[in-house]
């Protein structure tokens, strides 16, 4: 890597929004660079199965698909480099970013940092993650095979752990702290009817209990105040997601939950810097929005670099 070397146009995070944006700015002679901490993907490479994107009629998995989209940009020149990004200068031309690997430097920015799972702020969370608390049950569900896990959370994200445990756990029980799940239609009947899934309503995670791993969970009815123990061996946070936001602190307009502002052209405040995908204001974040937000983006860069922004 050349220190004075400058792209077209960097994308920082390999999502699908990211290698979406990367293959339509290479199909469109930009010379990208995509810049991904680990491996392609993002969250949904950690997604045991995809239903709702279309074109694969069968479903397919988040890791296999994330491999296509990568490949795929890759096949018109995108460049792909794992490192992890440290600091980002915006409003400097061209624009720097300093990661583990050295700086780079380019004309556009595309933001594809996506969104990482909320914490409950528990005593001792931290401590646990990996001995018995989990954010992700596609990517450690299997561990619990044959034991009981307890989700929390009410939200799509924990009606697909709680299917996916039901079919490995012995036990499921999901603690939500309403009466009604949130979760889209689709999952309300396939949960109710699951014969390991039991539910506590209007309840709160107070506690965690544990020796050297997780035993179980002190539970508080929000209603009628009483607190139960649950005896479990694993417990899945699934309250939804916090944007990837840090980096940009200070850079980017954000929101009051720290996502980027920007509407569907991603434009951000910042002249040639682009939001795609989940770190976006948006209303529904799925796979099928974050690629539409990649080809939107390089749009608009096209636009910037011919000096129309
Ligand atoms: P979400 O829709 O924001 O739901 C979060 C859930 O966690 C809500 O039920 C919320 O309760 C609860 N919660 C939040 N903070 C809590 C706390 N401190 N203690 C206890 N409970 C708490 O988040 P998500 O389920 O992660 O979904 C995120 C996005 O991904 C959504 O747009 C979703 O549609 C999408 N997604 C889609 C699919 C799919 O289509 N198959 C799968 C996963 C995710 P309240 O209900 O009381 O607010």
């Amino acid at each position: 890597m050349q220190e004075s070397h400058v792209y077209d146009m960097i994308v920082v995070g390999g999502g699908p929004g990211g290698y979406t944006a990367a293959l339509y700015a290479a199909r469109a002679g930009l010379e990208t660079l995509v810049l991904e901490k680990l491996s392609a993907g993002g969250q949904m490479a950690l997604t045991e199965e995809i239903d709702n994107y279309p074109g694969f009629e069968e479903g397919i998995d988040g890791f296999t698909l994330a491999q296509k989209m990568q490949r795929q940009a890759e096949r018109f020149g995108a460049k792909s480099e794992y490192a992890e990004v440290e600091s980002m200068d915006l409003t400097a031309f061209p624009k720097r970013l300093q990661t583990s690997e050295g700086d780079f430097f380019a004309r556009t920015v595309v933001l594809a940092t996506g969104a990482n799972p909320r914490e409950l702020g528990l005593a001792d969370e931290a401590a646990l993650t990996g001995r018995g608390v989990a954010y992700c049950a596609a990517c450690d569900g299997m561990r619990y095979k044959g034991k009981t896990a307890v989700v929390v959370g009410g939200g799509n994200s924990a009606a697909a752990d709680a299917m996916l445990l039901c079919r490995v756990a012995k036990k499921v029980i999901l603690v939500h702290r309403r009466d009604t799940l949130r979760a889209t239609k689709v999952y309300h009947a396939p949960l109710m009817q699951a014969e390991n899934i039991e539910f506590c309503w209007n309840c709160i995670v107070t506690e965690l209990l544990h020796e050297d791993k997780l035993s179980g969970v002190r539970l508080r009815n929000t209603i009628t105040g009483e607190e139960t123990t649950v005896p479990c061996d694993g417990v899945f946070i699934s309250v939804g997601r916090k944007p990837a936001t840090e980096l940009v602190k200070g850079q980017l307009e954000l929101d009051s939950s720290g996502y980027v502002v920007a509407d569907e052209t991603t434009r951000t405040n910042l002249p040639g810097v682009f939001a795609v995908g989940d770190v976006r204001t948006k209303p529904l974040r799925q796979v099928v929005t974050a690629v539409a937000d990649g080809a939107a983006a390089v749009h608009m860069a096209e636009e910037f670099l011919a000096g129309g922004n």
